[in-house]
């Protein structure tokens, strides 16, 4: 079985570990949406999934606070195969400047580079839709894959981490 790292990006807050959590055996083993993570800390997950028949094994790093780019980041960057960034309000120039970094420090681009862009909490109704055209627009002009997730209902969770395995085989 092929096993692939992934890493999972984005500003403090936004649900990295809820929407790592949801995809992972925390949530596989009791369905249950966990309210609070500690955001200090930094989570690898793993798990088995079946995507197109063929089974691949996922390791999923939580990383906690992205804002500031660290050499841990750069560290994390260099070992992962696959991307996951993560934003909820505007905070594009932060995600601008983690996908540079990833094209940097891997030495690729969108085509050669594994990464899906997912906003997240799309349960929030009230909050969503500026902010769904705006990264919406953005990812497309990045060339990037753009899913909109809630960990809390479970929406859209696995579809994020099935693209970037899809992605991760190919390349
Ligand atoms: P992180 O700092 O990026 O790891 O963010 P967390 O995963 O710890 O989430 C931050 C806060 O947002 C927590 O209070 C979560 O319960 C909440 N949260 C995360 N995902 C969702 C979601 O899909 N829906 C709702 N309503 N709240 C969420
Ligand atoms: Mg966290």
């Amino acid at each position: 079985m092929r096993q692939f790292n992934v890493v999972v990006l984005g500003a403090g807050g936004v649900g990295k570990s809820a929407l790592t959590g949801t995809v992972s055996s925390v949530r596989f083993i009791r369905d249950i949406f966990v309210e609070n993570y500690d955001p200090t800390i930094e989570e690898e997950y793993r798990r088995t999934v079946n995507v197109d028949g063929e089974l691949s094994s996922l390791e999923v790093l939580d990383t906690a606070g992205a804002e500031q780019f660290t050499t841990l980041n750069e560290v994390y960057i260099k070992a992962g195969k696959g991307f996951v960034l993560v934003f909820r309000q505007v905070s594009s120039a932060e995600v601008d400047h983690l996908r540079k970094q990833i094209y940097r420090i891997k030495g690729g681009d969108a085509q050669t580079i594994p990464i899906v862009v997912v906003g997240t909490k799309l349960d929030l109704v009230n909050e969503r839709e500026v902010h769904r055209n705006t990264i919406q627009s953005l990812a497309s002009r990045w060339n990037l894959p753009f899913y909109e997730t809630s960990a809390k209902r479970n929406w859209h969770v696995s579809e994020v981490f099935e693209d970037l395995l899809r992605q991760m085989r190919s390349r």
